[in-house]
């Protein structure tokens, strides 16, 4: 089945007998149980919940997994996956995180006694690992500064070395990129983002190719108790169903944009994989079917781009992305803002530098209003 039939028609309803062609949402907590030791399949809805069952198995098949967990949140699944290392295990990752992973691993993870070394080449990489590396965690592209890592390199290393590796495919989403056909072992998204695609819902995905590994991780996720509600996990159902459409169309705008930013005199730089200059142009070419709708650019200095924020109309001053809305944020202030001075200025995250989450309003919409920003 295509890509896009199977974001609408992903899985049999096997529960329904009355035709819905919406997936009933199970807002139920437990279960009832038909006799002594029996049960329907269904005990209690922090173990499993029918609706959440029925993402969980989209979100597999188009991720080519063996299997999806849903979470309440992106961090809660990226805390259940670090439940699976010991005391004492040391974990590479990329450099440039989503800020809110970087404050998991520095304030919480170590506190289990997990180490992390934030590298940014493959060769860093290789000398990173020590007899305790158990993992490789990346992002690419980047947030926010938009870089590409070639998913198969680092694969064929983690390979080597017997190391788990965890993409967050959270801004290309399995409609431009699948990890796991490149050779990672876990592909993990914030489903708050492309996946729901309407800001108003948190879900978190780890999807993996191994049963194993699904059941250890099932394990943690029903002894901690992270895990998505029925209602929420309708909502991201939802979401899919246009999944593919919504991307083509984001994309399509972010590459107008990125061609108007380029050509403006108070931007100084513009970081998206889809443009030629880009220096992950041909790797996202390689590895990916799309470059999708993320843009980061900076401005000659910190006071124009306070204005954009302030001045912009259509698109919102918020956090997150991926919706069907444009939001732009300010890395420095927002989701970079517990990130280290020295770390944040090394990889060019300062007060000049915004990032935009094209939507799928027109396109001369969006540039009109950045253009309108700009003048004030
Ligand atoms: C938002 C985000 C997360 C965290 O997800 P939440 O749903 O906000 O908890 C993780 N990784 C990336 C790349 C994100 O953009």
């Amino acid at each position: 089945m295509d890509f896009r039939t199977l974001c609408i028609h992903g899985c049999d309803k096997k529960f329904d007998c009355t035709g819905a062609v919406s997936v009933p949402i199970f807002q139920s907590a437990t279960f009832a149980h038909p006799g002594v030791g029996r049960s329907t399949g269904f005990d209690y809805s922090r173990t499993q919940n029918p609706t959440r069952e029925y993402l969980e198995n989209i979100v597999a098949r188009l991720e080519n997994g063996a299997e999806a967990i849903a979470f309440s949140s992106g961090m809660a699944a990226v805390n259940t996956l670090m439940e699976l290392f010991e005391t004492g295990s040391h974990i590479i990752a990329s450099d440039d995180l989503y800020g809110g992973t970087h404050r998991l691993f520095f304030n919480i993870s170590i506190k289990k006694g997990l180490s992390f070394s934030l590298v940014n080449s493959l060769e860093q990489m290789r000398r990173s690992i020590t007899p305790d590396t158990r993992a490789i965690f990346i992002e690419t592209p980047t947030n926010p500064t938009m870089q590409v890592i070639d998913i198969a390199a680092v694969s064929q290393l983690a390979e080597k070395h017997r190391l788990l590796l965890v993409v967050d495919n959270t801004f290309l989403t399995p409609y431009f990129q699948k990890p796991l056909l490149l050779g990672a072992d876990v592909s993990l998204h914030s489903g708050t983002k492309y996946l729901g695609g309407h800001n108003d819902a948190l879900a978190g995905f780890l999807v993996v190719k191994d049963h194993d590994l699904a059941e250890r991780l099932r394990f943690v996720n029903n002894t901690t108790g992270a895990c998505l509600s029925p209602f929420d996990s309708w909502l991201i159902i939802r979401g899919i169903k246009t999944l593919a459409v919504r991307l083509e169309q984001q994309q399509k705008n972010a590459i107008q944009v990125a061609a108007w930013l380029e050509r403006q005199k108070s931007v100084t730089a513009v970081h998206y994989p889809g443009l030629r200059n880009h220096p992950g142009y041909e790797i996202s070419r390689r590895q990916a079917s799309g470059f999708g709708a993320m843009i980061s650019f900076a401005l000659t200095d910190g006071e124009t781009a306070r204005r954009m924020l302030e001045n912009v109309r259509i698109i919102q001053y918020a956090e997150s992305l991926g919706g069907v809305e444009s939001l732009i944020t300010y890395p420095v202030l927002q989701t970079h803002a517990d990130i280290p001075e020295e770390e944040r200025k090394a990889k060019g995250i300062n007060e000049s530098l915004l990032r935009l989450s094209v939507g799928l309003e027109s396109a001369a919409d969006i540039i009109n209003d950045l253009e309108n920003a700009f003048k004030k």
